[in-house]
């Protein structure tokens, strides 16, 4: 395989929106999808006099967020002004954190061909949100809604230690992973309540000054995310390799054409003119609240992928599939509870669970599946009363009507047929049917019975069970 001609070096800010009751320093409601400008008060709206009070939950998340990315935890809380202008930022400025960010020097751990792979966590400092611009096509004007403003985030910014694309986009999807079980955000992209911006340059191999990065917005997926990267790392290389040079600028990612547009050449953070906000006096959190928040972490993705390995016997694929989603791995917990066969519930779950799930479009909460009644079908599937195949068929059908498998099975007459002379009848009409492979039989090949076990199966109209058919026919031959 050829080389590229240069090393990719990318670094990515992520913004998340904290699901808190109320906005950071105000008492407004931190709801989506409001009336424009009903949850606004006069210290979101920097009305003249108003005063901000941070909100202890926000803190809590952010300690919370810095904890799980393996950070160190500044107890030493301290609020600056972040100084610009434009319309959906009312008081002229951002309340952020400068010099002490809450959390700082942590790192996540992504999988790559090559191993795994630690990316630097460099801080991750709490803030507020702006208000949203909505352009009206009507009086051709710009409108602006406060009821995102004062929304508390986080900005989680890493170290340049990604160096391709697909670096950046795993750990993007490790990131979320280990956010949405903090239970923190809902890491909605579509909301935007999770946002990346991703910074971008390209340096000769063996090199150790970075080249020239550009920053990258306005992507809504993270998928698009690793297309508008890989569009930038082409275009770095071509304008490179034609003798041109790279400008630090911020552009923004057009999914339709699937292109960067410049949107402004970069302003320095000494622009910003920070300093400390005079309306919220810094202070120390007790050590006690920063160790009963990590004592409340909850297990994270990766230990409990291991654990799952480990304690369920289970392969790392099926151990993933399910670690993928907490309300998954809590619904398997729950079966395993009920039915210590964890390797057959994670078969039956991440099989034909999830392919209904998929099917139906349905979240497993509103799928309606209780644990004990999938418990009930997988005893039914082990313990030969229905064939896998009608299993399947069951499930279905459960999920249709809210049925018991039991019921079901009862109702449609599903249960395999495992009574002898019932069954018997059946092997001697294929085995006088099947002269050849009989024949065969008797010469030592057990294997040509399978054929025979499928005829009769079908025979039966699918409801004999295939174990029992297996072992009469081998006798009814042998002993022939
Ligand atoms: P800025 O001053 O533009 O905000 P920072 O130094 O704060 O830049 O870095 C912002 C993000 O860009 C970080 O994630 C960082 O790792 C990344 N970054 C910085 N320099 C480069 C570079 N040359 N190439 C790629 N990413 C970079
Ligand atoms: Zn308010
Ligand atoms: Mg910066």
């Amino acid at each position: 395989m050829s080389q590229a001609p240069f090393e990719t070096v990318i670094g990515l800010e992520v913004h998340l929106q904290l699901s808190t009751n109320t906005k950071i320093f105000c008492g407004c409601a931190n709801v989506f999808g409001s009336a424009p400008n009903t949850n606004v008060c006069p210290v979101c709206l920097g009305l003249p006099g108003a005063l901000p009070v941070l909100n202890h939950q926000a803190l809590l998340s952010g300690i919370k967020v810095g904890l799980a990315l393996n950070c160190e935890i500044n107890s030493f809380i301290k609020f600056d002004r972040k100084n610009y202008y434009y319309p959906d930022s009312p008081k002229g400025y951002q309340i952020s954190q400068f010099d002490f960010p809450v959390a700082k020097n942590g790192f996540v751990m992504i999988k790559t061909d090559k191993g795994p792979k630690r990316i630097g966590i460099t801080r991750a400092h709490l803030e507020e949100d702006a208000g949203k611009l909505v352009h009206d096509n009507l009086s051709n004007c710009s409108l602006v809604d406060f009821n995102r403003t004062g929304t508390p985030l986080i900005e989680i910014v890493t170290e340049a230690d990604m160096r391709s694309p697909l670096e950046a986009y795993d750990y993007l999807n490790t990131l979320k992973l280990t956010l949405e079980y903090l239970g923190v955000s809902d890491c909605d992209m579509e909301k935007g309540s999770l946002r990346c911006d991703a910074n971008v340059s390209i340096r000769p191999w063996g090199q150790e000054k970075f080249g020239t990065k550009t920053e990258l917005k306005n992507m809504n997926s993270f998928r698009a995310v690793k297309v508008a990267l890989e569009y930038e790392v082409a275009r770095h290389t071509q304008v490179i390799q034609s003798g041109g040079k790279i400008v630090q600028e911020t552009l923004l990612w057009n999914d339709e054409k699937a292109m960067t547009i410049v949107m402004r050449s970069k302003e320095h953070a000494h622009d910003y003119r920070y300093f400390p906000d005079p309306d919220l006096v810094p202070f120390h959190v007790d050590y006690k609240v920063i160790d009963q928040v990590r004592a409340e972490l909850p297990e994270l993705p990766a230990a409990k992928l291991e654990r799952f390995i480990k304690q369920y016997a289970l392969s790392e694929y099926d151990a993933g599939v399910l670690v993928m989603d907490q309300s998954l791995t809590k619904f398997f917990e729950s079966c395993v509870e009920h039915y210590s066969q964890p390797k057959k519930i994670a078969n039956w779950f991440n099989g034909a669970v999830l392919f209904e799930m998929k099917e139906r479009k349905l979240s497993l909460t509103e799928l309606k599946l209780t644990p004990s009644h999938l418990v009930e079908l997988v005893k039914a599937v082990e313990e030969g009363v229905v064939s896998n195949l009608a299993g399947k068929e069951v499930l279905t059908a459960m999920l249709d009507s809210g049925k018991t498998a039991g019921e079901i099975i009862k109702e449609k007459g599903l249960a395999q047929v495992s009574d002898d002379s019932a069954l018997l009848a059946i092997v001697d009409e294929i085995i006088k049917q099947n002269p050849t492979v009989v024949e065969q039989i008797k010469q030592g090949k057990p294997a040509a019975a399978g054929f025979l076990v499928g005829q009769a199966m079908k025979q039966s109209g699918g409801k004999a069970n295939p174990k029992k058919l297996n072992e009469l026919i081998t006798q009814r031959i042998l002993n022939a």
